[in-house]
């Protein structure tokens, strides 16, 4: 078999020709490829590699991550969706029965993923600023998990913001934290350590996980809304 499922459903680990193993998702749109991807196909199925250096959430499922809230029919608001790179990905594993809104505040970028929404349709690309929750309220409905990509000083209070208004109780907030983007006169770690500690003034922190060596100075964290 070349295709087996990962602990995490809708994840999939292919086996290559060389042996080495690869993490996939299942390709809600069939022949679509979105960053250039490899697509395969193994027992009437076609999967999309998952390539961990052009995705922090890919790295951290390389790097072991233990929490991963993000399942078939969950309903994901992505602020820093860009062109969708992981956002895709989000996609296959939440299904047609799952949702991803996806805030980007550069128009440009977000023009990149308009002809993959097309027919990609549980991605709905919205042009937003993430440190501004309000501006679109009337797009998002309460959801499952957010994830945060945005590489931005003021990473934490984006996510808590967002939590506030968006996030069931008891849903996950994913964030990937740059460290060299909060403060690059510090050391990484101790960037990390206050990101924790601010986190944890409004969520249960589960998980931290550096996303080295694909990524320097990065981690990922894992929290949940009480
Ligand atoms: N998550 C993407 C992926 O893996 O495919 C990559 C995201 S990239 C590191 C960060 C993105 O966040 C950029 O496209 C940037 O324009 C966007 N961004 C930064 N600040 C933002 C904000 N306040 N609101 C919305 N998007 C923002």
């Amino acid at each position: 078999m070349r295709v087996k499922k990962h602990k995490f459903p809708g994840v999939y680990v292919f086996i290559d020709e060389d042996g080495s193993e690869k993490i996939a998702t299942k390709n809600l749109v069939p022949g679509q490829k979105v960053y250039g991807e490899r697509l395969i196909k193994a027992e009437g199925e076609e999967y999309r590699i998952w390539n961990p250096s052009r995705s922090k959430l890919g790295a951290a499922i390389l790097n072991g991550l233990k929490n991963f809230p993000i399942r078939p029919g969950s309903t994901v608001l992505y602020l820093g969706v860009a062109s969708g790179t992981t956002a895709s990905h989000v996609s296959d594993i939440v299904g047609w029965e799952g949702k991803v809104f996806g805030v980007e505040f550069s128009p440009r970028v977000l023009r990149e993923l308009v002809p993959i929404v097309e027919e990609r349709r549980n991605i709905v690309p919205i042009l937003g600023d993430a440190t501004k929750p309000e501006g679109y309220r009337a797009l998002v409905p309460k959801v499952d998990v957010i994830f945060e990509d945005v590489a931005q000083p003021t990473q934490a209070k984006i996510l808590i913001d967002n939590a506030r208004v968006y996030l069931k109780s008891g849903g996950y907030g994913m964030i990937s934290v740059k460290s060299r983007s909060i403060d690059v006169t510090k050391e990484p770690e101790q960037v990390f350590n206050e990101v924790e500690k601010e986190l944890s003034e409004y969520f249960e922190v589960i998980e931290r996980l550096s996303l080295e060596p694909y990524e320097k100075d990065h981690a990922l964290f894992v929290v949940r809304k009480p």
